[in-house]
């Protein structure tokens, strides 16, 4: 895809998507299938909010069977088999140990209940049925460095790259006529419902000023609703009540399998998840009163992550903390405590003509956008129905996934000269485009080699980036594009920050 700014500049459009998070690029990716002339525009980088610090979970959401949400477990359970199908390189089945111990605050029959309806509302979608882990089973995982617990139960759910999947889905509306831009925000709206409205935008790499306009506008910024919303002249109570969620990157000890867990300190569910070579923990769940896009994690947040790691964890176990990222959920606003506050999703229509989206989950992004999809083009008069639910994603693949990475390394190694490892590593980020971003190793050798000797990421990905993914900055060829920004401490980041210089726009050479 390209930042085509000129045509987006004085042109007209039947929809504009303001927002590059997931939410804004299901809409324009739905919408542009349907035939609408959609842009989609992003004040700084897709996925460089919330839709790029989630905890990469493609799931049900056992908890919220605690909460009565069947409804969004049933929905979130076969969007999750959509997903495991339509992006097979992005998400992929990942295994759970529900360890249970005398002391919990949920009784084992509760979890083994509450597993069994997760696997009944799953149906034919369900990754495979859940189990106990007897006590000799439980001796043969190799999981010497968890406290024993005298029930283990386990499921299945999926782990997704989650600033991958939406720059897919970017590139799957532009490549369905979609214009789309990153580093482009707007700073004005002239609303005129039932007409053409005038949106005006900066880019914020040039200052260059554009303008537009749009039959209807959509406002998918997340946590940013409320703020766009007053931009548009709209008052009233906020729409939006943020909470803030953090997680710790530990160096990798060797963990196969996550582990979902009670917090000693609330009784909160919080996760142990293997993630690229390393491990995740998170989330916390916090409200949020302060200022938008200076999120950070602090002490406290980490303590608390690390107090529940170090419960359940024997004490040889001491991995180095190597990175944390934090983040606001954009949950409507309601009177609920933080961890119960419904993740379902609303879309509204504000006193200015704009359509608000709020709430809502990463893992039902494309229902959601089916959903407003509909309404939008009930606004437009146009009846083409959603194709979205069956669409592979523009690297996925029908093949099953051994075939697919045996034939694939194989070309990847006499056409390219990759090893096995690197071959899987392009294979499994970009699927059936990896031969794209494996042609630039036949023009420089040095792009062959690995960014960081730590982990799997190749140089050729860098000018991949830059010429087929809009990536301009540092940034978002080292959070959105890699997700090394989030997986190595400051030092080598440091280094890998001089690597990728050249690869940045404005580069003076
Ligand atoms: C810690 C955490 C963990 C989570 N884990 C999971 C999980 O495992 N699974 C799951 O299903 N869900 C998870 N979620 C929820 C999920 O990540 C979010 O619901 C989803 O990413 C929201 O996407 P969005 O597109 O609505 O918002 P965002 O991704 O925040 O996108 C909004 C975009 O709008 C842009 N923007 C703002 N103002 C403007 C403007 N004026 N002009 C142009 N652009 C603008 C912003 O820069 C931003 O990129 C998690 C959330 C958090 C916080």
């Amino acid at each position: 895809m390209r930042k085509e700014l000129n045509l987006i500049a004085n042109n007209q459009f039947d929809l504009l998507v303001i927002g590059g998070g997931i939410t804004g690029a299901g809409v324009a990716h739905d919408a542009a299938t349907r035939g609408l002339k959609v842009a989609l525009v992003e004040k700084k980088d897709f996925a460089s909010g919330t839709s790029g610090i989630s905890s990469k979970l493609v799931h049900g959401g056992l908890r919220y069977l605690e909460h009565g949400q069947i409804g969004l477990v049933y929905e979130s359970l076969q969007e999750r088999g959509r997903l495991l199908r339509n992006a097979p390189h992005l998400v992929k089945p990942l295994s759970f140990f529900l360890p249970v111990y005398a002391d919990s605050r949920v009784p084992g029959w509760k979890w083994r209940t509450g597993l069994k309806l997760y696997d009944l509302l799953a149906g034919f979608a369900n990754i495979a049925p859940s189990k106990t882990i007897s006590p000799i089973e439980l001796g043969k995982q190799n999981l010497p460095w968890v406290k024993f617990p005298p029930l283990c139960l386990q499921y299945f759910d999926a782990q997704m790259d989650d600033s991958r999947l939406c720059l897919e889905v970017i590139e799957a509306a532009w490549q369905m006529g979609a214009t789309v831009a990153n580093h482009l925000e707007v700073t004005a709206l002239d609303l005129f419902p039932g007409r053409l409205s005038r949106i005006q935008m900066r880019d914020c790499l040039t200052g260059e000023q554009v303008e537009c306009e749009a039959r209807v506008v959509l406002n998918a910024t997340g946590p940013w609703s409320d703020q766009l919303r007053k931009l548009a002249g709209e008052s009233g109570p906020d729409l939006i009540k943020p909470t803030k969620g953090v997680h710790i990157v530990l160096s990798d000890f060797g963990l196969k399998t996550a582990m979902l867990l009670l917090h000693p300190k609330d009784g909160r569910v919080f996760f142990i998840i293997p993630w690229m070579n390393r491990t995740l923990v998170g989330t916390t769940d916090t409200e949020w009163d302060g200022q938008l896009g200076k999120i950070s994690a602090t002490n406290d947040d980490i303590d608390y992550l690390m107090e529940g790691f170090n419960h359940f964890l024997k004490p040889a176990v001491k991995p180095e903390v190597m990175q944390s990222f934090a983040g606001l959920r954009p949950l409507f606003n309601a009177e609920a405590s933080p961890s119960s506050r419904s993740r379902e999703f609303k879309l509204h229509l504000g006193q200015s003509g704009m359509f608000s989206a709020v709430g809502g989950k990463y893992t039902t992004y494309r229902a959601m956008a089916q959903e407003i999809t509909d309404v939008l083009c009930k606004k437009l008069d146009v009846t083409n129905a959603c194709s979205t639910m069956n669409a592979l994603l523009p690297g996925g693949f029908s093949v099953k996934r051994n075939v697919f990475e045996s034939n694939g390394s194989r070309e990847l190694g006499w056409r390219f000269g990759l090893s096995l490892i690197d071959a899987i590593h392009l294979l499994d980020r970009y699927g059936k485009r990896a031969g794209l971003v494996a042609n630039y190793c036949l023009q420089n050798k040095e792009l062959a080699e690995r960014i960081d000797p730590s982990l799997p990421d190749l140089m050729c990905e860098f000018a991949f980036h830059r010429d087929f993914e809009m990536a301009c900055l540092p940034d978002d060829f080292l959070y959105q594009r890699t997700r090394l920004g989030l997986l190595l401490d400051n030092k080598s980041l440091e280094k890998v920050r001089i690597k990728v210089a050249p690869f940045c726009k404005n580069h003076q050479s």
